[in-house]
């Protein structure tokens, strides 16, 4: 059993929380939304009043936040807090260069860090399948590794500091790539006169394949648990992939990396914000292809 301290118990935090409850460690946490802190003391969470309150004695610190900003905010706050040789990880999607910050501030005082976003979504928080992409020391990640295990069911150690925000952004910017091109091509099918079905029986099985066409396809019908069966609600919603595409071009303008096709999958997702629909799945990008008309009539 392990003194867990969580910050940030929202739509993933709050699952994620549980999961380590459920796996018998003592969890005490916090967040600022009341709504949250009421939802997570039903899972057994220990609610504190204050960030201090909760990470008083903890080994381990855990944060699930927004933004960069959210997360070297906090983690400055808690840094006054923690004993030295508190283990402290930021699992919450965040730039590179925000996560590398956190990592110094950390080790300013004698806390090992990592880095360790997440992919899978609310429904792989909740069922404790999410996959971990962890950057930070050795040592370090074979303390966390335990804990997350508690909570996800793939586990990769990526590298040194801020390899686990680079390996979430680059696999995010595939995704948002992806969905836009198999978007784009059942558009071109309808107009074609070619059927959904048939357009999914052949490309799924060709070299069109991937994840966006055969768990996540973006109409309905081929794939029945993708959310275009659901009236487009996420999943995933698109201003999340906006959010992760813009780290995406940040962290590329930074490294000096030419990625032409994420700067027009971000422009498309701005875009698609910009008209409303910023709380869709992000698969609802088809409506905005086949024509802006549509996309504003939702
Ligand atoms: P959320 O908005 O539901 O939760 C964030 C929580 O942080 C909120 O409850 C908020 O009150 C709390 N918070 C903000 N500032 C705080 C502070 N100073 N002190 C304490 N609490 C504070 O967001 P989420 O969907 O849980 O996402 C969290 C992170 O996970 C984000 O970085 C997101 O990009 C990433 N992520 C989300 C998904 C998803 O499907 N939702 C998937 C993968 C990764």
């Amino acid at each position: 059993m392990t003194k867990i301290a969580f910050i940030g118990l929202g739509n993933m935090g709050g699952p994620m929380a549980a999961n380590l409850v459920k796996a018998g460690h003592a969890v005490s946490g916090f967040d600022l939304s009341e709504a949250s802190r009421n939802a997570a003391a039903k899972t057994g969470v220990s609610v504190a009043g204050s960030i201090a309150h909760a990470v008083r004695g903890a080994e381990c610190v855990v944060t699930m936040l927004p933004a960069g900003a959210h997360v070297l905010y906090v983690w400055d706050e808690l840094l006054g807090f923690v004993d030295p040789g508190t283990l402290l990880i930021d699992s919450s999607t965040i730039d590179v260069d925000s996560a590398r910050k956190a990592h110094a501030l950390s080790e300013k005082i004698g806390c090992p860090s990592l880095d360790a976003p997440v992919s899978g979504g609310t429904g792989g928080a909740a069922a404790g399948t999410l996959t971990f992409m962890v950057g930070g020391g050795d040592d370090a990640f074979a303390r966390g590794r335990p804990l997350l295990e508690a909570m996800g069911k793939k586990i990769v150690h990526c590298g040194g500091v801020g390899a686990g925000q680079a390996a979430k952004i680059c696999n995010n910017m595939i995704l948002g790539i992806s969905m836009a091109g198999v978007c784009e091509a059942f558009v071109l099918a309808e107009r074609l006169g070619l059927s959904h079905q048939a357009l999914f029986d052949v490309a799924s099985t060709s070299s069109g394949q991937c994840w966006s066409l055969t768990s996540y396809c973006p109409v309905p019908g081929p794939v029945p648990t993708s959310p275009a069966n659901n009236d487009y609600k996420p999943g995933f919603a698109a201003s999340l992939m906006l959010k992760d595409l813009k780290l995406s071009q940040q962290a590329a303008s930074a490294a000096g990396a030419t990625t032409p096709m994420g700067a027009q999958a971000a422009q498309l997702y701005q875009m698609f914000e910009k008209l409303g629909h910023g709380g869709d799945d992000f698969s609802a990008l088809i409506h905005l292809l086949r024509g802006n008309d549509e996309a504003k009539a939702g």
